[in-house]
């Protein structure tokens, strides 16, 4: 039996950045990682489970289970919510959260340091020398804005976090120590005791003073639910909240923007260090009872890198024009010859091109929906624990933000001579009809909540009706804006390491 004051269960964003907040704090502090320092596929398959609603990757590729957590793969894309997303909404139901944006403020300018984002200010003003020009035209001046993502390198948590953590002499992290239960005091008003296993067949049980629980928005929910021993429902599941809720951010290529001019934005990089989106006005979206709605407008198919033919042709003429012997050059030849066409379309477009078109790819909130949810199934994993199943609804709200976003994004590019938006057809017929549309962004399952019969946790995160067990991560977001969830939940990461460092038992 291993005794600690506080126990965090998951390294990833949400649990590194707790544990390195809580160096030298005055708690031991322990750490339980399912995972090792590199993938293991043994371990990965730990994360497998069915998906039976709205079509998304299979959950064992959407997240990933070692050191670090799914900022190993992560893309880096970094914007805080807006103030709107934290207001209720009458139009949208079960919107609101106990906090407001400006209790995230301070929390938002820390996680910036720590994701390596230039800094904190996502304006328009202070990014528009780096914005392509369409995005400071005539288009914007009506119903659509601009909104300005920072992109993090994208920061690996686990490799840059690993030695302070390792230095710290009151943080332990245990690496292959998986969570399988979590037991309660026989009063049901703390945590007393949890059950670890390894995959060689290890068992211990650690007894914390405290429990953060931090290991993605689908186990969190999986965890809770598969505690049953003391509460029949699982932990902190008396009202039936746990696992429901759940939103993940549609994305797909849904229409395209066929400019009246060829715009020189194809000259641009697009990437880095900020990236533009469309969105529409926050008044826009209110008169005509929307969710939030946004999409790129970018040039070609290289969204997330450029192709990777265009990159060794680049690097191969750079050399020659430097009179050196390219590096790497059979691999170069390699990968040119494998992606001739990206090379030569990508090329012909940074060098002589003007695109006359643009690609619209859509990043909508979804609102929140009781019916989608994360259960448990009959199969078990190789440590017999149940594996999860996802039922991602879709309603008809979502349906009618896309379809209405994407008129009015065709409207304004009309009115204002820009061009014509062409929609796919079924985005228009129904937009959740293609596979793989969802973004590995899993929230909402323990949804924060000062009423326990509407929320999972409190305002602070810890579970309601009990003393010493908190969650972290996107799951206690009650509504999942229009922006990608990891730098918000880093920044609530942070906030609550610093109520955990004022936390005493009994203190709630
Ligand atoms: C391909 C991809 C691209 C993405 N791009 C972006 C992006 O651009 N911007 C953005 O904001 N977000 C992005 N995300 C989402 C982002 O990665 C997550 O929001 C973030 O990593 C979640 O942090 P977390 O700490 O809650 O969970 P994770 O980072 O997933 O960490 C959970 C940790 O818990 C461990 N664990 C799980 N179960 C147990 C157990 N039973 N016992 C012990 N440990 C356990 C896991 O091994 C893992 O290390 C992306 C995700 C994917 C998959």
């Amino acid at each position: 039996m291993i005794a600690c004051d506080l126990c965090i269960v998951g390294a990833g964003a949400a649990g590194i950045t707790i544990a390195l907040e809580l160096i030298e704090a005055g708690l031991d502090v322990l750490v339980l990682e399912s995972g090792g320092l590199e993938f293991d596929p043994a371990v990965q398959a730990l994360a497998r489970g069915r998906s039976i609603g709205a079509a998304s990757d299979a959950l064992d590729a959407a997240r990933l289970r070692f050191f670090g957590g799914s900022t190993n793969h992560w893309g880096g894309f970094c914007r805080p919510f807006d103030p709107v997303d934290f207001a209720v909404r009458p139009w949208v139901p079960d919107s609101g959260w106990p906090i407001e944006r400006a209790d995230l403020d301070p929390f938002y300018t820390r996680a910036a340091a720590m994701l390596d984002l230039a800094d904190d200010d996502f304006s328009v003003a202070r990014w528009r020398d780096a914005l392509p020009p369409l995005f400071g035209g005539p288009l914007f001046e009506g119903r659509l804005e601009p909104v300005v993502y920072q992109l993090s390198p994208p920061t690996r948590m686990g490799e840059k976090y690993r030695g302070a953590l390792e230095r710290a002499r009151d943080v332990r992290v245990m690496l292959h120590a998986n969570l399988l239960r979590i037991g309660l005091h026989p009063g049901r008003r703390r945590v007393m005791r949890l059950d670890v296993g390894t995959l060689e067949g290890g068992r211990f049980g650690v007894t914390p003073a405290a429990v953060v629980l931090a290991t993605g928005g689908i186990e969190n929910a999986r965890l809770l639910l598969a505690s049953r021993d003391v509460e029949r429902n699982g932990v902190g599941n008396g009202h039936d909240l746990v696992g429901r809720y759940f939103m993940d951010h549609p994305s797909h290529h849904a229409a395209t923007l066929l400019l009246n001019a060829p715009s020189d934005d194809a000259r641009r990089p697009l990437m880095r260090p900020v990236f533009p989106y469309a969105t529409l006005r926050e008044d826009v979206a209110r008169e005509e009872g929307l969710l939030r709605f946004m999409t790129t407008m970018h040039v070609g198919d290289e969204l997330f890198d450029e192709p990777q033919g265009y990159v060794a042709l680049r690097e191969i003429g750079r050399a020659i024009l430097r009179r050196e012997w390219p590096a790497d050059l059979t691999g170069r030849l390699a990968s040119l010859a494998a992606d001739l066409d990206g090379a030569a379309e990508h090329g012909f477009r940074r060098f002589f091109g003007r695109s006359g078109t643009l690609h619209l790819r859509i990043h909508p909130e979804v609102a929140p929906n009781r019916e989608s949810r994360v259960t448990l199934g009959d199969e078990t994993d190789a440590l017999g624990m149940p594996r999860p199943v996802l039922d991602w609804r879709l309603g008809e709200l979502d349906r009618h933000t896309i379809r209405r976003g994407l008129s009015i994004v065709g409207a304004e590019a009309g009115r204002t001579g820009i061009g014509r938006l062409r929609i796919e057809p079924w985005m228009l017929e129904d937009p959740f009809a293609v596979p793989g549309i969802g973004s590995w962004h899993h929230v909402g399952t323990t949804r924060m909540h000062d009423d326990p019969r509407c929320g999972v946790v409190d305002r602070e995160g810890r579970v309601h009706g009990l003393d010493n067990l908190f969650v972290a991560g996107s799951s206690v977001f009650p509504t999942c804006s229009m922006a990608n969830p990891t730098f918000t939940l880093v920044a609530l990461a942070l906030r609550l390491a610093d109520h955990l460092r004022r936390w005493r038992p009994g203190a709630g």
